[in-house]
């Protein structure tokens, strides 16, 4: 099973709009991965184009300089969200080779031209140009809002290699000193890894048109081979219901994101709708996620099988043995969706201390009162008050402090008392 997705240009760290691809994607490879034996998962980074070079320009700091440590970034900030790394992760500057020689095959099959120093895919020689989009040429013409160039033989023909200015990155080539357009590095990248036809091709769906299907016509064009057999596309995410832009001010950054919240909370905010859906990221979208993992976790911690005097004792309560097949049910399909896997007290411990950030003015117990509260709660269980026990669990939870019972304080901190 093969999966190729499209990743991120490198000039900037990832909002939450790059990050809902990596999430959803990495929770299909999950899947992939739990029904056949061998996936190979690869997702490039763009680190050659016209954006990083405008990066560079305008901060005065070296072009690679900027790929380097935005890719660190956004391998960092995905592990945050508990995202799996691909297999393979290409980059453009190493696949040059590749690159050219796809061009040089679409040349010799009469699919792309020289002009001007540039060499470019002729359209109108690759006969199911759109099936993927299912445009028609006009709204082609009009969606691609393509540079019309005095060059090109037809408007819609787009670039495989274009001519490098001395203080641009450029590689030598039989067109001259220059660099790839965008849309043939993943075809290429393809190629070199995964093999026509892949199985599986996904991406935002802003790269419908024309990123895909331009990439279809270059792989078809050159091999002759399908290139594809499903095609997959997360749909975007707005911000309080606008488009996320610079100009607008509301670009949320997974950076600033995980200085208040725990990566599963993104997570699971981000998977919250179906991935063709449209997601606006607001507040109270967190807030539900952050409360759905407290109560998946609260429910691992009672489950715990360190908390036997409460189970055994308590003939009215779930069978233990029911109690641990149903926890083991919650973990393995947790696992799939990348969810659920932290040890639940300090995941509870995260969750009420990234609860505490958002809310400031909340009413924090003293010391004396966390310590009244454990010994009545410790009393309450030595004298099978489970009802009392439990509302003081609750009580001490809620108020941020974590809660260990036998087995699983081996692996939980001692509580903290909150701040008086
Ligand atoms: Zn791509």
């Amino acid at each position: 099973m093969t999966l190729y997705v499209c990743g991120p240009t490198v000039y900037d760290l990832p909002h939450i709009g790059n990050a809902r691809p990596a999430v959803v994607f990495d929770v299909l490879v999950r899947l992939l991965r739990h029904a056949f034996r061998q996936v190979l998962y690869v997702r490039n980074f763009t680190d050659v184009d016209d954006k990083i070079n405008a990066a560079a320009a305008s901060s005065g700091v070296p072009i690679r300089t900027i790929t380097e440590r935005t890719i660190a970034a956004y391998q960092a900030h995905m592990r945050s969200l508990q995202v799996m790394p691909p297999d393979r992760e290409p980059r453009v500057t190493e696949h040059i080779g590749d690159i050219q020689d796809l061009i040089n095959q679409l040349l010799r099959r009469g699919h792309a031209y020289e002009a001007a120093g540039h060499v470019l895919f002729e359209v109108t020689s690759f006969a199911s140009y759109g099936l993927l989009s299912g445009r028609s040429p006009e709204a082609m013409r009009a969606g691609a809002r393509v540079e019309v160039a005095p060059f090109k033989r037809n408007p819609m023909d787009f670039v495989l290699w274009k001519p490098s200015s001395p203080e641009l990155p450029g590689w030598e080539s039989p067109w001259g000193r220059g660099r790839p357009g965008w849309h043939v590095e993943c075809t290429a990248m393809i190629r070199r890894h995964l093999g026509f036809p892949i199985d599986i091709h996904g991406g935002g769906q802003d790269l419908i048109f024309p990123h895909h299907e331009n990439e279809i016509a270059q792989g078809c064009a050159a091999t002759g081979l399908p290139y594809c057999h499903t095609w997959m596309h997360n749909s975007f995410v707005t911000v309080a219901v606008q488009k996320m832009s610079k100009s607008l001010g509301n670009v949320v950054l997974v950076r600033d994101l995980l200085q208040q919240t725990p990566g599963e909370a993104i997570r699971l905010a981000l998977l919250a709708s179906h991935y063709r859906q449209p997601l606006d990221w607001n507040q109270e979208r967190l807030e539900q996620a952050k409360r759905t993992l407290t109560t998946f976790y609260r429910a691992l911690t009672s489950a715990d099988p360190g908390d036997t005097h409460r189970i055994s004792a308590d003939e009215s309560g779930p069978d233990s043995i029911v109690l641990e097949a149903l926890s083991a049910s919650l973990l393995a399909s947790g696992q799939l969706l990348g969810l659920l896997q932290q040890e639940p007290h300090q995941a509870l411990a995260a969750l009420h201390q990234a609860h505490r950030q958002a809310t400031p003015s909340e009413v924090r117990l003293s010391k004396e009162t966390i310590a009244e509260l454990h010994l009545r709660r410790q009393r309450a269980r030595q004298a099978s008050e489970f009802q009392l026990a439990d509302q003081l669990r609750r009580q001490l939870i809620e108020a941020g402090v974590p809660v260990a019972d036998g087995k699983a304080s081996r692996c939980s901190t001692s509580p903290t008392p909150a701040n008086p």
